[in-house]
């Protein structure tokens, strides 16, 4: 509907446009016309005049002019009182000058006419005969010439409307042939309208049938962000799925163990064991729903990072010590190289979370027995930090997810390690939010490598002096 609006006001719009451009065009030949047809006719009229000028001069006497009778061509000499001293032999009465003035100096030019009907063009021109003025009148008729108008305003008036409707006609084709591809584009777009709820997506890629122009341009650039907004509404959805679905589980564990409790009396020991669970459980939804605030806010770029003057290897230290208990009960030796001092500014709280989350992976997912290697370097302009097990390794199928929140690879055995979900997506928001990135080298069964790379801060060489500062990260 609104691109035959469209349609219509641009058809309206060239219509109006070659209207006018035809209006001015035809008036102004018009004009030029009704201007040159006279100029060449005076012309025309003194030319026929000067030979007969120059016989009368010559031969004062001679009574030429009466014996002419050149057919379309009228002659009159005048003395200069305008009584008529001689006239052709085609005229029967004199010619009606219409109130020019025969007493003249120089070639008067007009309308005049012959026998009160035939209109014609006269040229009034003076010229002396021995000591008399004389006044040669030569007329053509302006019969033809007014033809000639007339018939220009015949064509112009056949013309004018035909030329408007051709243009209409071909303004409304080629307009509706450009305005096709939008029509198209808007059928395609008001399909996805209605598709937006569906579970699998409501994108699919928009027309272009012309891809190279402003059209094509346009649909390509709407198959990028709709894209993008496609896979960011599927992956809200999935992520609220995957949340609920995280949450469900210790709740339901909660759930079922207050049932058995509540279902008869428990003794002491009974209590205390089932509050155990429950206090496992709480953590549980402690720690997912600490991530889950922790990610949103870095989504809102609202994740405000402490600028602190640190050395990274003596938070590494401290987040090792914390995991070393664990370490032991798998027999996991963690193998330090932080001797050397990394200087840095960053936030320690998160700096420690992000080093905690690699260790507690490390540690999860490598068998007894095994050595986790945790190094602090400097190199190229970068702080690099590494973290390498002799674990289970990932697959690389799955490589390119594990950083996607609540994404679980599939162990090496078939079976599951399970944990939050949330650590790899936390680790990256908080490594990104400190200007870092994490790169991950992994062989299935082998081993992984987890390196953050941050970048050197100017207050890292100047770790004294540096006043904390409150940073908002985007
Ligand atoms: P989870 O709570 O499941 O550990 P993470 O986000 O920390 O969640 O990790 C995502 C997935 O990446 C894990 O489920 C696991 O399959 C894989 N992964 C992470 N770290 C390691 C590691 N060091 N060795 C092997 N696999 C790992």
């Amino acid at each position: 509907m609104r691109a035959k609006t469209l349609r219509f006001r641009m058809m309206l719009l060239f219509t109006t446009v070659v209207g006018v451009l035809l209006a001015a065009s035809y008036i102004a030949f018009w004009a030029l016309l009704a201007h040159e047809i006279p100029s060449q006719l005076n012309r025309q009229l003194l030319e026929t005049a000067r030979p007969l000028i120059a016989d009368i001069v010559t031969e004062p006497n001679a009574q030429d002019v009466n014996r002419l009778d050149i057919p379309g061509e009228f002659f009159e000499v005048l003395d200069s009182s305008g009584r008529v001293l001689q006239r052709s032999a085609n005229l029967t009465t004199s010619i009606d000058l219409n109130g020019l003035s025969s007493a003249t100096s120089r070639p008067t030019f007009g309308i005049a006419t012959i026998g009160n009907t035939q209109s014609v063009r006269v040229a009034l021109i003076p010229f002396p005969q021995g000591s008399q003025s004389r006044v040669l009148v030569v007329a053509i008729p302006t019969v033809g010439t007014n033809r000639v108008l007339a018939s220009f305003g015949r064509v112009a008036l056949f013309l004018f409307p035909l030329s408007l409707l051709i243009t209409a006609a071909v303004s409304a084709l080629y307009v509706g042939k450009s305005l096709a591809p939008v029509t198209a584009l808007t059928r395609h777009a008001a399909w996805m309208a209605k598709r937006v709820t569906s579970r699998q997506g409501f994108w699919t890629p928009l027309p272009t049938s012309t891809p190279h122009d402003e059209l094509g341009r346009l649909a390509e650039t709407f198959n990028h962000l709709l894209q993008a907004v496609d896979s960011a509404v599927r992956q809200l959805r999935q992520f609220v799925t995957d949340a609920s679905h995280e949450l469900r589980t210790p709740l339901a564990v909660l759930h079922g163990e207050t049932q058995l409790l509540l279902s008869r009396p428990r003794g002491a020991d009974e209590y205390r064991k089932t509050l155990q669970v429950f206090d496992d459980e709480f953590k549980k939804l402690t720690r997912i729903v600490e991530g889950l605030f922790t990610l949103s806010m870095a989504d809102a770029g609202q994740l405000h990072l402490a600028c602190e003057p640190l050395y990274l290897n003596e938070v590494l230290e401290e987040a090792c010590a914390l995991v070393s208990l664990r370490a032991r009960t798998k027999d996991v030796a963690i193998v330090r190289e932080l001797n050397q001092d990394i200087a840095y500014s960053g936030d320690e709280a998160f700096l420690h979370q992000l080093f905690l989350i690699f260790l507690d992976n490390a540690i999860k997912y490598s068998p007894d027995s095994t050595r986790v290697q945790v190094s602090v370097a400097q190199l190229k302009g970068t702080i690099r930090v590494r973290f390498e097990d002799q674990g289970i390794g990932i697959a690389p199928e799955h490589l390119a997810f594990i950083f996607e929140r609540f994404y679980r690879a599939a162990t090496s055995s078939g079976g599951e390690v399970h944990g939050g979900g949330l650590g790899l997506a936390i680790a990256q928001a908080i490594a990104r939010a400190q200007g870092g990135s994490i790169e991950c080298e992994s062989t299935l069964g082998a081993g992984s490598v987890f390196t953050v790379v941050l970048p050197i801060t100017p207050a890292g060489s100047d770790i004294e002096s540096k006043p904390e500062q409150k940073l908002m990260l985007g």
